[in-house]
């Protein structure tokens, strides 16, 4: 399968232009300008240069050859057209995107599966990742089948399905005093004296740039159209990020005209970038709260890219509480037969929120981005109490 499309980095700071290389995760200059507690500086967009063919697959729009990716069925993750929920909402057009249903359980697996392949291409064998949970338990089972080996920094809090996930899928497991963030400090000083990919969120571009193909997918499974809303849960923000790029990458080549309004959905507790949109730029962090661990983050790593495509693309912002989490979670279980993790169900609450204000006419997609048996002692919070 052979394309004409070009890739490379370009910084979404200063525009600055860099070779897709391992050594090469941020910006030099821009990330030169790094203070603590901001989001990363720096990023960079994988940007390309050619015309798909007309049968094109999503292959083509990745910066990896398809024979790199390891043999595990990553994405084509199911639409779900929930009957029973759209005639209780009274939105015929509304679509359930079930990434909960990839092979580690979460939407993480496409950024792990695009870092994998990109190891594998460039000879790597050493993969270094902080995690919540998900992107680690992901990167630990996609690396099991790509052959590499996973060294894995995880809070000590993180939800213990997604621990031994991680080490049934054969990780190396350092368990971190501490949060998320402190897990990241740890993962990057290794990385810096031991060497290994960091396939850290936001920080190895590829990880936004993989997540991107869930806008392919959906644009080819409503038959070469994009809903006019999306519901996406927001933490660190790249999620979102890869969402947009993938519409971007939509845009530039011409199959669509118009940029759907995507609404960031993120938890009362942890809102820095919904925080950072209505301010017009980041405020000092705030310690993050919520039930849904995977989207409580102090300072979200992909602040910048995704407040810059947010404002570039009117994107909206959302809260919810963890009350309106738990009853999301639930609902889409008892009325489609889906059962999401809370930080996936944050998406659903966002769209039950700003239900009334929204016309029943338009085409909606929510994303869901993980299993709810990832997370069991909080969903029992919503149905026991
Ligand atoms: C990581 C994650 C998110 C949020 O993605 P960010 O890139 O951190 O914004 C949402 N839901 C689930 C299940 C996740 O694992």
């Amino acid at each position: 399968m052979k394309t004409d499309m070009k890739a490379v980095y370009r910084c979404i700071e200063c525009g600055a232009v860099y070779k897709i290389e391992p050594e090469r995760m941020l910006c030099a200059s821009c990330s030169a300008l790094q203070r603590a507690d901001e989001p990363l500086r720096g990023l960079l967009e994988v940007e390309y240069d050619g015309r798909l063919p007309a049968d094109w697959d999503i292959f083509h729009f990745l910066p990896v050859e398809p024979e790199y990716f390891p043999p595990i069925p990553v994405g084509h993750t199911p639409l779900w057209k929930p009957e029973n929920l759209r005639k209780e909402t009274g939105f015929p057009e509304l679509y359930l995107k079930d990434d909960g249903s990839n092979p580690t359980g979460s939407f993480k697996d496409r950024a792990s599966f695009l870092v994998a392949a990109f190891a594998r291409k460039h000879g790597i064998r050493d993969i270094v990742v902080a995690s919540t949970g998900n992107a680690g338990s992901s990167m630990a089972g996609v690396g099991a089948a790509a052959g590499l080996n996973v060294r894995l920094y995880l809070p000590e809090s993180a939800p213990e399905a997604k621990l031994v996930q991680s080490l049934q899928y054969g990780a190396q497991l350092i368990r971190v005093k501490g949060n998320y963030d402190e897990a990241y400090k740890q993962s990057m000083e290794y990385v810096s004296t031991h060497g290994g990919l960091s396939r850290n969120t936001a920080h190895n571009p590829l990880t936004i740039e993989g997540k991107k193909t869930v806008s392919l997918e959906i644009y080819r499974q409503l038959g070469k159209k994009l809903p006019d809303f999306l519901f996406v849960s927001v933490g660190d923000g790249v999620i979102i990020s890869g969402v947009y790029k993938g519409l971007d990458d939509l845009h530039r080549q011409g199959l669509i005209e118009r940029i759907p309004t995507v609404i960031a959905v993120q938890a009362e507790g942890s809102s820095a970038i919904s925080r950072a949109l209505s301010h017009g730029e980041f405020q000092p962090p705030v310690p993050a709260s919520t039930i849904a661990d995977s989207i409580s983050v102090d300072v979200p790593k992909g602040g910048y890219f995704a407040l810059k495509k947010l404002r570039e693309h009117k994107g909206e912002a959302v809260t919810v509480s963890d009350k309106e989490i738990l009853r999301a979670q639930h609902t889409l279980a008892r009325s489609c037969g889906l059962f999401t993790e809370p930080a996936g169900a944050a998406a659903a609450a966002g769209f039950f929120k700003l239900r009334e204000k929204l016309s029943s006419k338009a085409v909606y997609a929510v994303l869901l981005t993980g299993s709810g048996l990832k997370d069991i002692a909080s969903a029992r919070k919503g149905v026991m109490g």
